[in-house]
């Protein structure tokens, strides 16, 4: 998923360049903005079910009550078996909702190594993921702030262990900026 929606109060200045800014909604009391998206596309939620890209989509795990076995089933896809977890919870088919910066989060809360392959993983793996992922949302969506341990924050100490926060490029096909802790979450792709 790219793109990311920031929210402010009336007034408050954003946190990226305006011209950045995609899409701007203003309610009363709020005022929410979409960066960086590359499509933004305007339609009734009726006809959602039709849509070629959106009805292909995994549960969204900002419904008010998101079918996370299903998420977990989708995860399990044999397809996606040899796929690093990073990889994975970017999948917008798998779930839906997860951008770069919350995998980052949700792989350091669970304490996971971004390059473990999903094969190797179990369902309670897998649910606790998904499980994350939906509180990092909700969260965000219901104070305008997500938690940030690691993201962007390579070279400094882990907040968990102080180990250094270390960053790669991770992802064949779209290669995304993944940070995580070697010591709590575990080794790398180069071991260590
Ligand atoms: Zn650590």
């Amino acid at each position: 998923m790219h793109g990311s929606w920031h929210r402010y109060p009336p007034g408050e200045r954003w946190r990226r360049p305006p011209s950045r800014a995609r899409l701007v909604l203003e309610v009363p009391g709020s005022v929410a903005v979409c960066f960086d998206a590359p499509v933004v596309e305007l339609f009734e939620q009726r006809v959602e079910p039709l849509h070629p890209s959106l009805s292909a989509l995994g549960p969204d795990l900002l419904a008010p009550a998101p079918d996370l076995e299903d998420a977990v089933r989708r995860l399990r896809d044999p397809a996606r078996a040899g796929w690093t977890i990073a990889e994975a919870l970017l999948d917008q088919r798998a779930l839906a909702g997860i951008g770069n910066e919350i995998k980052n989060e949700v792989l350091w809360q669970a304490s996971l190594s971004p390059w473990r392959r999903v094969g190797d993983l179990d369902d309670a793996a897998l649910r606790r993921l998904v499980e994350l992922g939906r509180d990092v949302l909700r969260q965000g969506a219901a104070t305008g702030r997500r938690p940030v341990h690691v993201y962007r924050r390579a070279g400094r100490p882990c907040p968990r262990c102080r180990a250094p926060i270390r960053v790669e490029h991770q992802g064949l096909e779209l290669p995304r900026l993944t940070f995580w802790c070697p010591v709590c979450q575990g080794p790398g792709p180069d071991g260590r």
